[in-house]
């Protein structure tokens, strides 16, 4: 699994994300997933009405300090948890991986 870094903002403070690279050969659904995911990450916003829902921990963290931060998806959207695993991809850490 490779990753990709983008450097944006989160409440206000610099943040470098990590995501997974989207990969060529993966299903069209884990690709959409994939995606939506990053784009959920850098706005704040999935196409599916999600928005991102920062934890207590997460709006505290110190600078340099990895977080994860959470975001709610609506049900069925290819960026959940759940959609993603019927593919075997499973969720990891800030993004996901091939189970
Ligand atoms: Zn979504």
């Amino acid at each position: 699994m490779s990753y990709d870094a983008f450097v944006g903002t989160v409440a206000g403070k610099k943040a470098l994300f990590v995501l997974p690279t989207i990969p060529d050969d993966a299903p069209p659904a884990v690709r959409e997933g994939l995606a939506r995911r990053r784009v959920a990450t850098l706005t704040g916003r999935c196409p599916c009405g999600g928005r991102s829902g920062l934890n207590r921990a997460a709006r505290r963290a110190r600078r340099g300090k990895v977080q994860r931060a959470g975001f709610v998806h609506e049900g069925g959207c290819p960026a959940t948890d759940e959609e993603l695993r019927k593919f075997g991809w499973v969720p990891m850490f800030g993004g996901g991986g091939r189970g």
